[in-house]
């Protein structure tokens, strides 16, 4: 049977980690936590993570409290317990502790990571956006403060409190027998096809985001549209649900506000790996989770 890049859970999904959700609102314990020498610090700047290159690897979390002058910051999140260790989130804000290391962007980093680190790291940058953009409130425009060790941001005005966002795009791939639609954006990389996708709006369902957005983009009805998975995606702040579909009217029709190119494509030409004719989306992504399951089944 051939290989299938990425099965579930999916790389940037958490696994392994006790989020320790009731721990959030005790500040005595987070205190204890933060000079505890054997918690550890995941640190960022503009998104990037910061990596310490070791022996055996590139390290993600290079920082321990000494390392921070005593006690990690209060402005650090709290992500949880990874093998007993507390584990914080550090938006350096431009402040370089004293340590030699490089700032990585996390797609670079997965391949070389271990599912329960890319997992941490992916939950670290999602939260570090969210705080990034929420620093007002939407109600009355005052400045928020983060509270509950960074899972809640709360209006210093009005008191409203804003909590961290996730938004739901459907990818899809659809079929007729031997043969898928892949589609080309032009922010891709040269070559790549992948699967369709988009966010869900307001009012849809999952199934009916997935039939909008396959008629917009390709022009094709679809029949069964079936769920597989989901996958956390923090570029920046997706989840992505992931739907197999079987197209059953329409003519493939591009709609070129969203696509460059979709094609057709047979299971056999995409199977041939030495003579493909387009590039797949990259290992880390349902996409080609989505191809990869569908091409195994030949
Ligand atoms: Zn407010």
């Amino acid at each position: 049977m051939r290989p299938i890049a990425n099965p579930p859970p999916h790389v940037y999904t958490t696994v392994d980690l006790d989020r320790a959700a009731s721990r959030r609102r005790d500040a005595a314990w987070l205190a204890e936590r933060r000079r505890d020498p054997t918690s550890r610090v995941v640190a960022l700047e503009d998104l990037q993570l910061l990596v310490v290159d070791g022996p055996t690897g590139p390290d993600p979390f290079p920082l321990d409290p000494s390392l921070l002058g005593g006690a990690v910051p209060e402005r650090a999140v709290f992500l949880g317990l990874l093998e007993d260790r507390a584990v914080f989130a550090l938006d350096l804000e431009g402040e370089r502790p004293g340590i030699e290391g490089r700032f990585v962007e996390l797609r670079a980093l997965a391949p070389l990571l271990g599912a329960a680190e890319a997992g941490l790291l992916a939950y670290a940058r999602a939260l570090a956006h969210w705080h990034r953009t929420h620093r007002f409130c939407g109600r009355c425009g005052a400045p928020t403060a983060a509270v509950e060790a960074g899972h809640v941001r709360r209006c210093t005005a009005c008191a409203a409190d804003i909590f961290p966002r996730t938004d739901p795009a459907v990818i899809v791939l659809v079929t007729a027998g031997d043969r898928c639609v892949l589609g080309r954006a032009p922010r891709f990389p040269p070559g790549m096809y992948s699967t369709l996708a988009g966010f869900v709006e307001p009012g849809e369902s999952l199934e009916s985001a997935v039939r909008r957005e396959v008629r917009e983009e390709v022009g094709l009805e679809l029949g069964a549209v079936r769920y597989r998975s989901s996958q956390p995606w923090p570029f920046p702040q997706s989840l992505m649900l992931g739907f197999r579909a079987e197209a059953v009217g329409g003519t493939l029709a591009i709609e070129l506000d969203e696509l460059e190119d979709a094609r057709w494509f047979h299971r056999a030409e995409l199977l041939d790996e030495a003579n493909r004719p387009v590039r797949l989306p990259n290992p880390d992504s349902i996409a080609r989770f989505l191809i990869d399951e569908w091409l195994a089944e030949g």
